[in-house]
């Protein structure tokens, strides 16, 4: 009984002081509490080495930038992203972040935990993007990176799978090492095979559409993106499309928050 009652002293112990918010508030109205268990440096290593794995893979594939002109592009558009992170949590200005393109038809684009970037060529060469619809693309993969719900997929998935014990032994470092141990072949399964909620959808889109306006991209295209998008949903959806099948929602969410942000935009292109 003893032991239980600890492991439950625990495990309430570890909801409280693991359920915060992790960006600011800002013009995107996204304050959202979150369940935030896995600690932040675990989840970014493993999905450094996944990055890495990707990027190895890749090369031997000669799939990893083999276009020089798309990735000086999306480079640009990234850094330029990037440059306004700070706004919604200052650590990320210091993250380090990574942008790659991989040679993929597929219609797709992921940003990491820590800020590690790859932006699929069918994104930009099957819809023929603009600078500001790929920005909103990027913009809303870096918001899920900001947001860490990467983290709080595997948190929750963690404590689904083991419950209390693995509060427990949380709080006695044996799961830390176990994490560790299982490293980038985990967080790559973790970070792929859990998709975002719809929650966390609207919020990326949200602070996606804020985050391109201040680095002076146009917020309408978001709109325009999307309904590309929709009448590109063949086959296998994309990460954007598959937890979203009323895309009309998401449109007039976004279409209601962009003249909020209009100001930003007009200020970053003046500046
Ligand atoms: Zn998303």
């Amino acid at each position: 009984m003893k032991k239980i009652n600890l492991l439950l002293f625990i495990a309430s112990a570890l909801l409280v002081t693991s359920c915060a918010t992790t960006t600011n508030n800002s013009l995107s109205g996204v304050e959202r509490s979150q369940f935030l268990m896995l600690p932040a440096s675990e989840v970014v290593a493993m999905s450094g080495q996944a990055y890495n794995e990707t990027l190895q893979k890749n090369k031997s594939d000669k799939t990893l930038n083999t276009d020089a002109a798309m990735l000086k592009r999306v480079t640009a558009i990234s850094n330029r992203l990037i440059a306004q992170v700070g706004v919604f949590r200052a650590d990320a200005a210091k993250w380090a972040w990574e942008v790659n393109v991989e040679k993929n038809d597929d219609l797709n684009a992921y940003c990491m935990p820590g800020g590690k970037i790859m932006v699929f060529s069918g994104l930009v060469e099957k819809i023929n993007a603009t600078d500001d619809e790929l920005a909103a693309v990027i913009g809303h993969e870096i918001a899920h990176a900001l947001r860490e719900h990467g983290r709080e997929r595997m948190s929750q998935a963690y404590v689904q799978q083991y419950g209390l014990q693995a509060l427990g032994a949380l709080a006695g470092d044996s799961m830390i090492g176990g994490l560790a141990t299982q490293g980038a072949q985990l967080g790559t399964q973790l970070f792929f095979s859990l998709p975002n909620g719809r929650e966390q959808e609207r919020e990326a889109d949200r602070i996606g559409l804020e985050l391109a306006a201040r680095a002076g991209y146009n917020p309408n295209a978001a709109v325009t993106l999307w309904q590309k998008m929709s009448a590109q949903n063949t086959g296998a959806p994309p990460e954007f499309l598959s937890t979203h099948p009323d895309s009309q929602n998401r449109i007039k969410d976004l279409q209601a928050l962009a003249p909020k942000v209009m100001p930003l935009y007009e200020a970053a292109k003046k500046g």
